[in-house]
């Protein structure tokens, strides 16, 4: 992330001298400025309002590439840039790469969630990676629950991620449950054994565990295919407690990927399904099930996380004899402060630290609907980040501050006045203001009667002195008249000057509210961020209870805010 005032960062620093790699290499070797500047603002719009460090940054670093000759410069990006996109034609409003083998109208697309767990930001990114692909392609979305540990799915998962796909407008061609299929899925198991191509293994977990760690072959690696299908069906059958024998797939007991050392496809797991119930106890394992699903459901384009093994899916997929796919993998979503991971947030809920899983802190779903993110900030953010291979940390303020410019044209404004003070102004004529909730766009208005007696900010006040004049927003100037103990002013006239501040301010009769301040939740060592919720406590004006459940406002010099609940807003 580019910090605000400090120049640019190493990311865009990276970004400039592997534009100029790219770009030099693909015009004989000499880079064009112009072009490399184009394409960093393009990777980080935010740094168009720094355009001109940005092309000096730029011309320096293309004058050192262009004295390279080019062989110098393709071994420098196999080096230094190996996952660097060579720039191509982007698809979406903004840009995502286009996809190999993709023709339009035959391609199929899946989010394939692991009811585990309250979906995320890193859900939803993902999740709307794979809908605009299907979008541009006109291809098929499958909803597909990867359903098959019945240790670890609960019912309340599989809603949380049908609301959030339904918060974020993708459109669905298709919605099944893993744990329907194992029928199926048996099928597939049982032939793989006939085929001598897996066995069943009753070693104890440690002794696999030791062997596969030694690259050598257990004893029932080589018994007759009848035994493992006496197993198999023992199995089957429910005669086989958890942890007393596993179905394994033939991989290849001397692989440097320990993945491949024969893993497991099936194993027991008698805990009930939240869907099935008791129904079944032989579970298929997450990557076996995943494959045979996709083989099922057609998908032509796998667009995951880097976290998968491809190497693992690729064995199995060729022990079924299934088509080749598309894999397209990216790292993980993760937020500086703010991580994804279940592991690390899990003990902030269970500690009590933050209120739940939808503390307006917290990356799910329900955390950023609590503070006012929209889904439409998810999507124009994940199009202007897109993905990338390599390991990032993408910026939350960035997320933020696209969501409140997005917010911007449908937010009333509302006065609400922090740390209130009474402020008496002398003179003051008595006046019924009409205020409208939108200085551009059409939100309707409000009314609001004055008399002498107002609410500002002590903030405010403090670095104003006697006789200084200040505006009170929408309404006229004053000039303070005492700045000791009762503040006071007097009317001051009615000129609008540019630079005079302005200050919002509550008449009696105010409303009481609090507004709950999100920051991250992690600090830089990793430790819990105690100070991670602030709280402001103020008034609103009367026009507050006007407001929906819901509703996100801007408070003028102060920020967006959503009303969560009947006195309490949460800073977006
Ligand atoms: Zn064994």
């Amino acid at each position: 992330m580019v910090e605000e005032d400090s120049g640019m960062s190493n990311r865009a620093l990276a970004s400039v001298e592997a534009g100029a790699l790219v770009n030099a290499i693909r015009h004989g070797g000499k880079a064009e400025v112009g072009a490399v500047i184009g394409r960093v603002l393009a990777e980080f719009p935010e740094l168009r309002h720094k355009a001109d460090e940005v092309a000096s940054a730029v011309r320096s670093t293309v004058a050192q590439i262009n004295k390279m000759s080019l062989q110098e410069q393709e071994v420098m990006m196999a080096q230094k840039y190996p996952d660097a996109e060579r720039p191509a034609q982007k698809v979406g409003r903004v840009g995502l790469p286009p996809l190999p083998n993709a023709v339009k109208g035959k391609t199929s697309f899946r989010l394939p969630p692991e009811p585990s767990g309250f979906m995320t930001v890193g859900h939803a990114m993902a999740f709307t990676i794979n809908s605009i692909y299907a979008e541009t392609y006109d291809g098929e979305l499958w909803l597909r629950f990867e359903d098959t540990n019945p240790r670890k799915v609960a019912k309340r998962y599989y809603e949380s991620f049908r609301h959030g796909i339904k918060w974020l407008g993708i459109r669905l061609d298709h919605e099944k449950n893993v744990s329907d299929d194992l029928d199926l899925i048996y099928d597939y198991g049982k032939r793989l054994i006939q085929e001598d191509k897996a066995y069943s293994c009753s070693c104890s977990e440690e002794k696999v565990k030791r062997l596969r760690f030694e690259g050598q072959a257990c004893s029932h690696r080589t018994a007759p295919v009848e035994r493992s299908l006496t197993d198999w069906d023992l199995m089957l059958a429910k005669k086989v407690g958890e942890g007393e024998a596993f179905i394994r797939l033939k991989g290849d007991m001397q692989n440097l990927d320990y993945s491949l050392r024969d893993p497991n496809l099936f194993r027991v797991i008698q805990k009930p399904h939240p869907m099935t119930g008791d129904r079944y106890t032989l579970w298929p394992t997450y990557y076996l099930a995943n494959t045979i699903e996709d083989e099922i459901c057609g998908i032509t384009h796998i667009l995951r996380s880097s976290e998968f093994s491809t190497e693992l899916q690729r064995l199995i997929r060729e022990a079924l004899g299934f088509r080749t796919l598309d894999v397209i993998q990216f790292s993980r979503f993760n937020f500086k402060g703010t991580p994804v991971h279940k592991r690390l947030l899990r003990p902030l809920v269970e500690g009590k630290l933050v209120t739940g899983w939808d503390d307006p802190r917290m990356p799910t779903v329900d955390g950023l609907m609590r503070r006012g993110v929209i889904p439409e900030t998810i999507r124009e953010f994940t199009l202007q980040v897109g993905y990338t291979k390599s390991e990032h940390e993408y910026d939350w303020s960035m997320l933020l501050s696209l969501n409140r410019k997005l917010l911007d044209p449908h937010s009333k404004r509302i006065f609400f006045v922090p740390d209130p003070v009474e402020l008496k102004v002398e003179g003051a004529p008595k006046r019924s203001v009409t205020i409208p909730y939108h200085p551009e766009v059409d939100l309707g208005e409000r009314e609001i009667a004055t008399s002498g007696r107002f609410f500002v900010s002590k903030s405010d006040l403090a670095i104003l002195k006697k006789g200084n004049v200040f505006r009170l927003m929408e309404l006229y100037d004053v000039e303070l008249t005492s700045d000791r103990g009762e503040p006071r002013a007097r009317y001051a006239g009615e000129e609008v000057v540019r630079e005079m501040r302005k200050v919002q301010w509550v008449t009696p009769g105010g409303i009481d509210i609090e507004v709950l301040e999100p920051g991250l939740l992690f600090d830089e060592q990793g430790n819990f961020n105690k100070e991670s919720l602030g709280v402001a406590k103020g008034l609103a004006e009367v026009a507050f209870s006007s407001l929906k459940l819901g509703e996100v406002v801007q408070f003028p010099r102060f920020g967006f805010c959503r009303v969560d609940a009947e006195r309490t807003c949460i800073m977006a």
